[in-house]
């Protein structure tokens, strides 16, 4: 049996650099006092295609939808905003004044697969409610500065636009069709399709072969409206301010709907065609289209599958899962009496990295498995040692050899091999 394409297993030898990942970015994110929460993986199909827009590629034809039992149309999340956003406003808390959130977890789009394109992947994201003002559009972005830091990734560049109002957009929407419907010999079919559904989509088209008609589109900036601008202006000052470093792309728009004003995506060249490894914007509608009072909205979501390509592996994360003592016994006292001897000393010393040996054998088998562990020392015990009450060890990485320790010393000892 093969996973579903798309979709990775991350083994052991993977996970400590996932763990270091997700760490870094969950203190970081509480440095700054947003606050996890969690929601089902699952919801209604209505919640997507209402929120992310009916005429996005998401809702289009990258979601995993199906018909349960009683025939209810459900959608694995294609990302985390409208399921954060249906989660706050279903228990009161959206409305309870402003809330800093993130999440993270597992979203799946039915993509066609490729380096950094996965059909199941991983986000984490970060959402703040009811506040209008262009002060947390800029501490959404210095957190992702900050965590980029925090991992040694120093190659990514800010890219960043508004949108303007809804009404604003929809000014520049006719002047877009006007655009591309004088270029209309030189659209792709998708565009073709879009410039009746979704022309800012266009905009947005991943097709090498559009890049000059989208060059020469109109700017979005030039159509968007005063108090949008003067929005994006006081942004752009908090950024300079903070030695922020950003582009102005006029032709930023962004693969779901919902957004307005501010968006902005963290780019690298070092990843090909998927280097985008996070986005985000304002969407000051959303709260209202999923059903809450208007409430305005902001937020990122970072792709940690994209943004553990561009870590250095670092050597603690080799460590982390290597065991530091390995306890090898032989004989059936050795056994019962080595079984309790590993749980105190778990009991004791918490943070201990001890392999105890199980599935039997001969010392010099056991031996051989413990120096294949990657372990320090191994902690050897037979029917002789359990009756001195004593334990040898064997230093497995350095030529001194092998001594007995009487098991009430056994702690002290392993608190100063620790301690070398
Ligand atoms: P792209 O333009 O690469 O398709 P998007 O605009 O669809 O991205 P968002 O929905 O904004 O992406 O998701 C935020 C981030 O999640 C992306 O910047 C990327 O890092 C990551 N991401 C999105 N889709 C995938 C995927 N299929 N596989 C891996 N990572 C993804
Ligand atoms: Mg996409």
């Amino acid at each position: 049996m093969q996973a579903v394409r798309g979709m990775h297993d991350t083994l052991p030898g993977d996970a400590p650099g996932w763990r270091r990942l997700e760490h870094t970015v969950q203190s970081v994110l509480r440095s700054y006092c947003y606050r996890e929460i969690r929601f089902p993986i699952i919801e209604k199909t209505e919640l997507f295609s209402r929120s992310i827009g009916a005429g996005t590629d998401i809702v289009n034809k990258e979601m995993y939808t199906f018909q349960d039992r009683n025939g209810e149309f459900l959608t694995l999340r294609p990302e985390g905003t409208a399921g954060c956003v249906r989660a706050l406003i279903q228990h009161g808390l959206i409305h309870s004044g402003p809330q800093k959130v993130w999440y993270q977890g597992p979203m799946f789009r039915h993509e066609r697969p490729q380096k950094g394109r996965q059909r199941q992947f991983h986000q984490v994201g970060a959402e703040a409610f009811g506040i209008e003002s262009p002060d947390i559009d800029a501490e959404l972005i210095l957190v992702c500065a900050r965590i980029w830091n925090a991992l040694g990734i120093n190659d990514v560049c800010l890219e960043l636009n508004s949108l303007g109002s809804y009404s604003a957009r929809q000014h520049y929407r006719n002047l877009l069709i006007e655009y591309l419907s004088d270029h209309r010999d030189q659209l792709d079919s998708d565009s073709v399709r879009r410039l009746e559904t979704n022309p800012l989509r266009i905009l947005d088209s991943k097709n090498p072969e559009m890049q000059t008609l989208i060059s020469g589109a109109p700017s979005l900036l030039d159509s968007i409206d005063d108090e949008s601008a003067e929005h994006f202006s006081v942004l752009r000052g908090l950024l300079d301010a903070n030695s922020v470093d950003y582009e102005i792309n006029p032709r930023l728009v962004r693969g779901l709907d919902y957004y307005n004003r501010t968006v902005f995506e963290w780019i690298t060249d070092r990843l090909g065609a998927q280097g985008t490894i996070c986005a985000g914007g304002r969407y000051d509608d959303l709260v209202a289209q999923v059903g809450g009072k208007p409430t305005p909205g902001v937020g990122f979501a970072m792709g940690l599958e994209r943004i553990l390509e561009l870590m250095e592996p670092g050597q603690e994360e080799q460590d982390t899962d290597t065991p530091r003592f390995y306890q090898v016994m032989a004989g059936a006292e050795a056994v019962k009496s080595g079984s309790l001897l590993a749980e105190r000393l778990r009991d004791e010393m918490p943070g201990l990295k001890l392999m105890l040996h199980c599935g039997g054998g001969s010392f010099k088998s056991q031996l051989r498995k413990a120096d294949k562990s990657g372990a320090e020392y191994a902690l050897i015990l037979g029917d002789e040692e359990v009756a001195k009450n004593t334990v040898q060890i064997k230093p497995l990485r350095k030529d001194s050899g092998q001594y007995e320790v009487s098991r009430d010393k056994l702690v002290d000892e392993i608190t100063r091999l620790m301690g070398e």
